[in-house]
């Protein structure tokens, strides 16, 4: 058996591996041990955000609230207006006084309406993030489980293809298993590719002159473009 027949065989082997690989990551026993993972890393911190706006509002609201009471005060002095003008007070410098403060007192009523409002709109966010997060912790500890379980009838899967592959590497040398590792690692699959036609067989790139008499002489050649090793099939 050839080199290359030899890297071939290793690669489709290696290629149920990959399989294996892909299955386990893109699982959906993990992407939910992952996604409640996530949440939770992040819950303490918007909790923390949530319950700040919460207070900080509560505290804007409680000022205009004092704001309110303030300006009532006011009004009220002018509840006896009938004794101050029998007293001969200028009516008309009272009244434009009190309906100021009745105007001033409507807009801080309605400010207070609309920041009551967004207090409990804050609040209830508050409580519903609460309530998710206790969910998810609880949806966590079973989803852990979930996975903890698939992942090790996979890893037991793999370990069978690994042990095949170590066999196979055997006859390759470490050199060629090493650059094969590196390219895989780098997401190139397949590795080993045919020549066609003066081209490399999976991007299409044309070989350069110095790569065609390698492939020429019976060796094989890294494809400039994708980066493959290239090999002569015939
Ligand atoms: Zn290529």
């Amino acid at each position: 058996m050839s080199n290359v027949d030899k890297l071939l065989k290793y690669q489709e082997t290696d290629e149920k591996l990959l399989r294996l690989e892909r299955e386990a990551s893109n699982s959906e026993e993990r992407k939910n041990f992952v996604q409640a993972k996530n949440f939770l890393t992040k819950a303490p911190e918007k909790l923390d955000a949530l319950d700040a706006k919460a207070r900080e509002l509560e505290t804007l609201l409680s000022e205009l609230n004092a704001k309110y009471a303030e300006i009532d005060e006011e009004l009220s002095d002018f509840e006896h207006l009938d004794e101050l003008v029998s007293e001969g007070a200028d009516i008309s410098f009272y009244k434009k006084s009190v309906s100021q403060l009745t105007e001033k007192i409507k807009s801080v009523r309605s400010e207070v309406a609309s920041l009551t409002k967004a207090v409990k709109e804050a609040d209830d966010e508050y409580q519903s993030m609460k309530k998710k997060t206790i969910a998810v912790q609880k949806q966590y500890a079973e989803y852990s489980e979930v996975y903890k379980k698939y992942k090790e009838s996979k890893l037991k899967e793999m370990e069978e293809v690994k042990k095949e592959l170590a066999v196979l590497s055997k006859g390759l040398g470490e050199e060629v298993i090493k650059k094969y590792e590196i390219k895989r690692s780098e997401r190139i699959f397949p590795i080993l590719c045919a020549v066609k036609d003066g081209r490399c067989s999976k991007c299409g790139n044309e070989l350069s002159l110095a790569g065609k008499e390698r492939i020429n002489g019976g060796n094989v050649c890294e494809c400039e473009n994708c980066h493959r090793i290239l090999y002569n099939p015939q």
